[in-house]
C-alpha cells in the first residue's frame, strides 16, 4: 500500500466484497451463511484481512445462533474488545488488533470454561488446518 493512498481503498482491492463490508465496515454477515459455521476440523481460525491467529478449533463450540462461536481467543493480544453503543444496545465489539478489522462481538452467555461467547463472522475468517 503507497503511504500515499487511503488505506481503506487497500483493503477493497484485498477483500472480496462480503468481506470488505464486514472487516471494515462492521456488517454482519446473515445467520447460517457463513463457510466456517460447521467446521469442525482441527486447525487455528485466522484473520481474513491480515493473516493474524485469532482463534483456535479446540475452543469452537454450536451456540446454535448461525455464526461460528468460540469460548475465547487463541491469544488474548490479538484481539481487541471495544464498547459498542450502535443499533440501540451495549455490546463488546471483537476486532483483530493487528489490522483493527470488525470481527463480530463478545457476550457473556458461552460455555465453560469462561462463560464467554466470541460471536464471528465466518466472512471475517480464514481457516487453516494442523497438519
Ligand atoms: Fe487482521
Amino acid at each position: 500500500m503507497k503511504p500515499t493512498g487511503k488505506p481503506e481503498e487497500g483493503w477493497k482491492k484485498k477483500l472480496q466484497p462480503e468481506q470488505y463490508h464486514i472487516l471494515r465496515e462492521k456488517g454482519t454477515e446473515m445467520p447460517f451463511t457463513g463457510k466456517l459455521l460447521h467446521n469442525k476440523g482441527d486447525g487455528t481460525y485466522l484473520c481474513a484481512g491480515c493473516g493474524a491467529e485469532l482463534f483456535s478449533s479446540e475452543a469452537k463450540f454450536d451456540s446454535g445462533t448461525g455464526w461460528p462461536s468460540f469460548y475465547e481467543p487463541k491469544n488474548r493480544e490479538n484481539v481487541e474488545l471495544k464498547k459498542d453503543f450502535t443499533q440501540g444496545m451495549v455490546r463488546t465489539e471483537v476486532l483483530c488488533k493487528k489490522c483493527n478489522g470488525h470481527l463480530g462481538h463478545v457476550f457473556g452467555d458461552g460455555p465453560a470454561p469462561t462463560g464467554k461467547r466470541f460471536c464471528i463472522n465466518s466472512c471475517a475468517l480464514e481457516f487453516k488446518k494442523s497438519k
